[in-house]
């Protein structure tokens, strides 16, 4: 059998420490994500108690000074763990955390009085029970981090967290109701060094996971109007459309004339305008994106066939009443959109998306500025 023995694994311990503030330097180097300064003064915090800790028992430092000292380190080690933690998930630091300098201090002034730093038992048993309280505290701060950004590393670390808190727990139960309490605290300490490593690689990984979602999040906008792209339209459509289900194609009228005319800078601004019309008008569970060039698409799930033409009509007549004005000519930018609605279940999107593109094409042949619902002949049902 393994025999855990206490001084190596305590040295490991303040290794992986030492590790996983490393780990975070880095982080806060290459991540947009805040809190890892805050996190890497934490573990090296904690760690530098540990060390505090070996040397007094050496007795290379009189004993008043390592043990409050190293007790210090560590209770306020955990407690920035905490702030850390927070400063992750919210970008800010809770209110009132300068309470934390009043850690140490009420500690000193407890010390003080009652010399309890003095008894290795005692001493071990607040830093094993603080440290638990600030391990599940960092926890419950994931829970709330994961109601809104569930990222995939954030489970795995929540019940590290938890593990390593409930594992200071038993360690403090060892300490406080076992006579020979060393093994235990071996297997303990064992338990964390591997928590402080997993802990750090998984804090490192939602600050990964955070920016990889912010990449894929600005990969389906469009960076002109700031509305979805194409890309958005096809991870945001349903998979199968109900009857009533609606798509406009909205294209701009000679457009290409505003661009030769004013300049492309003009062009933009007439596109960001027309986007944020678009946007106003839309239902909140409309999709609309922006489809390339001067066009966009409108989906409106479920849409009441009378109302179908009023609602393009309006959509039409909203974007004609954007006042441009542009070295005192007034620009009169018109839209021409192509409407087509489901009439059966079962109808495939690029069927749908086609149909109102021939209208739009109608609509443009026809004088543009104008609605055009698409004339869709009866087809055979679609197969179940
Ligand atoms: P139609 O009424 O037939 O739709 O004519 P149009 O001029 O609107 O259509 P056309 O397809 O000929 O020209 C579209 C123009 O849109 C050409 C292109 O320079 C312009 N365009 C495309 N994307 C942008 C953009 O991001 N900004 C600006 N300013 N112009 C753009
Ligand atoms: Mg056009
Ligand atoms: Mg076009």
């Amino acid at each position: 059998m393994i025999t855990l023995d206490i001084a190596t694994v305590l040295l490991l311990y303040q290794s992986s420490l030492l590790v996983g503030a490393a780990v975070f330097l880095i982080a806060r180097r290459r991540s947009s994500t805040s809190g890892f300064g805050m996190l890497a003064a934490a573990f090296s915090l904690v760690g530098t108690g540990g060390v505090l800790a070996g040397f007094g028992e050496q007795a290379m430092l009189p004993k008043a000074v390592w043990t409050l000292g190293s007790l210090s380190a560590g209770v306020v080690g955990h407690g920035l763990l905490v702030l850390g933690m927070e400063r992750l998930r919210s970008g800010r630091l809770p209110r009132g955390w300068r309470l934390l300098v009043l850690y140490p201090v009420v500690l000193w002034v407890v010390a003080g009085i009652t010399d309890f730093h003095l008894d290795n038992g005692l001493r071990a048993t607040v830093f094993h029970l603080n440290g638990a309280l600030c391990l599940l505290l960092a926890a419950r701060i994931v829970t709330r981090l994961r109601r809104v950004e569930a990222l995939p590393s954030c489970l795995p670390l929540q019940t590290v967290l938890v593990l390593s808190g409930v594992s200071f727990l038993m360690g403090a139960g060892a300490i406080l109701f076992v006579a020979e309490f060393v093994h235990w605290l071996a297997l303990e300490f064992a338990v964390q060094i591997l928590g402080n490593f997993a802990i750090a690689v998984l804090i490192y990984s939602v600050a990964t996971d955070r920016a990889e979602r912010q990449l894929a999040l600005l990969a389906e906008l469009d960076s002109l109007t700031g509305i979805g792209n194409r890309r958005w339209l096809d991870r945001m459509r349903p998979s199968r459309l109900s009857p009533g289900d609606s798509v406009f194609c909205i294209d701009l009228d000679h457009f290409k004339r505003v661009n030769d005319r004013f300049g492309h800078a003009t062009g933009d601004t007439v596109l960001v305008a027309v986007a944020a019309t678009l946007r106003n008008l839309k239902r909140p569970d409309d999709v609309l994106a922006r489809m390339g060039g001067e066009e966009f698409l409108l989906f409106l799930p479920e849409l009441r066939s009378a109302d179908t033409l009023a609602v393009a009509e309006r959509i039409r007549e909203a974007i004609q009443a954007i006042p441009f004005q542009q070295q005192g000519t007034v620009l009169g930018v018109t839209a021409s959109i192509g409407v087509a609605q489901v009439g059966r279940p079962g109808e495939r999107w690029d069927d749908l998306v086609h149909a109102a593109d021939m209208a739009l094409y109608d609509a443009k042949r026809d004088g543009r500025n104008r609605v055009v619902h698409a004339v869709r002949a009866p087809q055979d049902p679609v197969p179940a």
